[in-house]
């Protein structure tokens, strides 16, 4: 089933539902909402050729015209490539090649030099709405299976480069259920505020809220700003969003500067990387039973685990610590086990590789057999994350195998950023790892070996860094060395550079 088919549903069930806003201003309902996409739809169609299995990349931050563009994307049969707003246009520019997109829909004026582009790719200002759809043309959505793809979720890969997890309708309908099942249930007036980009976690979930008629709002900032968060959530009511545990953090810092305590949020949903015992304490402190966690990733978004507001909020439970630490249990759409190096089941309490089977997970990478092969064994989906489950059931997560860098919420991969610092002539060899952080959850250090000493510091190589790729990922910190540690197979030992940065009295000379 075409996704979209949730859209029309809904403008036919309560076609004078609010829908779509933007702050507290309601800007259509669900049968203008409908029509809006619609409209879009068929301009997609005859002003620019798209037919189903085409690709139309998204880089704008969020807006209701984002809403739109994304169910005119699938009420055509063709796929929807959001790109983060937030990455530099060579980044995105690279995804649209990947993805073979032939348009592009950004914000305003033009975001990239023509030359940037792909030849065959034409970039396009998602705020142009087109008017006069015909009557009687694509009343329907196109009929999609359930396998077809609609969603190319880019997520950066340990080599370098992003990959494109294909998520299929099918996919996209599970990952949607499980939300009433363990996350929350929606009810007719809730409001989904889109504090978080819509091209991550936030945007998907949209769906479900979709399908149950209730309100989509955008913040007028386009972003996260807590205390615009609060003002919504006071003057709407029934709030959910979508939160990594930094913006957590910041909610609960504002809270307590206005003496604001909740009023008007229904859940706050967070995920997507560790929540410290303490921040979540703080946390229930100050918004009482209104927080939800999940566990999930790209290649089975949203999806994986969930742990109960009930369950967070019982601070008195013996477990409690344990229980909070933990990401919850499997989802209902999901298997979760736990493997060993050989891919063998392991038992409770013993840490291994987390695997996932089931109907959210994705169809492979786009373009990708390889990486598809290694992630996708026997049908079960291989997470590079590394965490046991308890006898109970409950899954804590313990290491991250791949090296990923979590700050802010959003992902950075060490080697993208090493990639960007070697091209400068005067590093000879560089490693980038993460630091635990308070505000950030981990931040960016390059460990840096000049060619000649003295021939760098950290602003010119901080210069160099910002003119090619987004400022989210630059190092906080760059370290000088003379050498890099390195085992007997020349690889780079990177828990012995994480050992540095708590003592760096340690053995290797730097600066
Ligand atoms: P992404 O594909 O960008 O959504 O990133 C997914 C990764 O974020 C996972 O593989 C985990 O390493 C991490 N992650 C997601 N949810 C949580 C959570 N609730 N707690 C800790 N880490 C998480």
């Amino acid at each position: 089933m075409n996704v979209a088919h949730w859209l029309l549903d809904a403008a036919q069930r309560w076609p004078q539902r609010p829908a779509l806003f933007e702050g507290r201003r309601q800007v259509a309902d669900y049968q203008s909402f409908a029509a809006r996409a619609r409209a879009r739809a068929l301009h997609l169609r005859h002003d620019h050729s798209i037919a189903a299995g085409d690709r139309v990349a998204l880089l704008l931050k969020n807006s209701c015209d984002y809403l739109e563009l994304l169910y005119a994307i699938w009420w055509i049969g063709a796929v929807a490539v959001p790109v983060n707003s937030k990455l530099h246009p060579r980044e995105a520019a690279w995804i649209v090649g990947n993805a073979g997109a032939r348009l592009i829909f950004t914000d305003g004026g033009r975001t990239f030099e023509r030359q940037d582009l792909p030849a065959d790719c034409r970039e396009l200002p998602a705020e142009v709405m087109p008017v006069g759809a015909p009557d009687g043309e694509l009343l329907e959505p196109w009929p999609c299976a359930d396998g077809e793809l609609a969603w190319l979720f880019y997520t950066s890969g340990t080599t370098g480069r992003s990959k494109g997890v294909m998520l299929s309708h099918g996919n996209l309908t599970a990952m949607s259920l499980c939300y009433p099942l363990d996350v929350d249930p929606v009810q007719a007036g809730d409001a989904l505020v889109y504090a978080a980009p819509m091209s991550h976690g936030a945007g998907l979930y949209n769906f479900i809220h979709v399908r149950c008629g209730a309100r989509h709002v955008v913040p007028e900032s386009r972003g996260f700003d807590a205390a615009e968060l609060f003002g919504l959530a006071q003057a709407l009511g029934q709030v959910s969003l979508f939160a990594a545990p930094t913006m957590v953090k910041r909610m609960v810092e504002q809270a307590r500067r206005q003496g604001y305590d909740g009023t008007g949020i229904k859940t706050i949903v967070y995920g997507g990387a560790p929540m410290y015992l303490a921040d979540l304490t703080q946390a229930l402190e100050t918004f009482g039973p209104r927080l939800v966690q999940i566990y999930g990733q790209g290649e089975c978004p949203m999806s994986i685990s969930a742990l109960s507001r009930e369950l967070i909020a019982h601070r008195q439970h013996p477990h409690w610590p344990a229980i909070a630490a933990s990401v919850g249990r499997p989802h209902a759409g999901v298997e979760v086990r736990i493997l060993d190096a050989q891919g063998q089941p392991l038992p409770a309490g013993e840490p291994g590789e987390i695997a996932v089977r089931g109907a959210p997970v994705m169809h492979g990478y786009w373009d990708n057999p390889s990486a598809t092969q290694a992630t996708l064994v026997d049908g079960w989906l291989h997470t590079g994350d590394i965490g046991f489950l308890d006898s109970r059931g409950f899954l804590t997560l313990t290491d991250r195998s791949k090296d990923v860098i979590i700050s802010a919420g959003s992902n950075i991969y060490p080697r993208e950023v090493e990639e960007v610092l070697m091209q400068h002539p005067e590093v000879f060899e560089v490693c980038v790892v993460g630091e635990a952080d308070a505000e950030w959850g981990e931040s960016v250090v390059a460990f840096v070996v000049p060619r000649s000493p003295d021939s760098l510091d950290p602003q010119v190589l901080n210069q160099w860094f910002v003119t090619r790729m987004a400022s989210f990922k630059k190092p906080r910190k760059y370290l000088f060395c003379t050498e890099l540690p390195k085992n007997s197979y020349g690889k780079i030992l990177k828990t012995r550079l994480r050992q540095w940065l708590q003592d760096p009295t340690g053995s290797v000379a730097y600066r």
